[in-house]
């Protein structure tokens, strides 16, 4: 039964509130995690509590249980000359921004003469999910993953 410190794999779909498909861990494998140790969103970890090896599972996580509201603060307008070395500024390119509060990926999300429109929100953030899945293994985590704070599993043996 999945229960704090337990070492979990989970097969699943997540998709926002228009049932956009988001997410899923279709074509590569589980994803694996240390059950009460914050290594998903705090809303799918409360629901899977409690679930069995081999069950099925749905889960509508609010926003502010998943990734968090969008915060406006984090939308910032930069001047054109920041972009220096990029050929062309476009939506969608994301770049490693240096802030106050260390470093944080922003995403271009609107592009004018001599300013590009920056958002360092997680792209998901201000959005409920919907989650489908299996539960696909239940184990005792060992006293390593106890220690590190998460699974070693597949490329995460570290
Ligand atoms: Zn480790």
């Amino acid at each position: 039964m999945i229960a704090q410190d337990k070492a979990v794999a989970i097969q699943y779909t997540v998709k926002d509130e228009t049932g956009t498909q988001v997410d899923t861990s279709e074509g590569r494998g589980p994803l694996w995690y240390l059950h009460g140790h914050s290594n998903i969103i705090p809303g799918l970890e409360k629901a899977l509590e409690g679930l069995q090896e081999g069950d099925d599972f749905s889960a509508e996580v609010p926003a502010e249980e998943a990734y968090g509201e969008h915060r406006e603060e984090l939308v910032q307008r930069v001047p054109m000359e920041a972009f220096q070395g990029v050929e062309k500024v476009e939506i969608g390119m994301v770049f490693n921004a240096q802030t106050d509060g260390g470093p944080l990926q922003v995403a271009v999300t609107d592009v004018e003469e001599d300013t590009v429109v920056v958002d360092g929100n997680h792209p998901l953030a201000g959005k409920a999910l919907a989650f489908n899945g299996k539960i696909e293994t239940v184990r005792d985590a060992s006293s390593e993953e106890l220690e590190h704070g998460h699974v070693h599993e597949g490329d995460n043996a570290h």
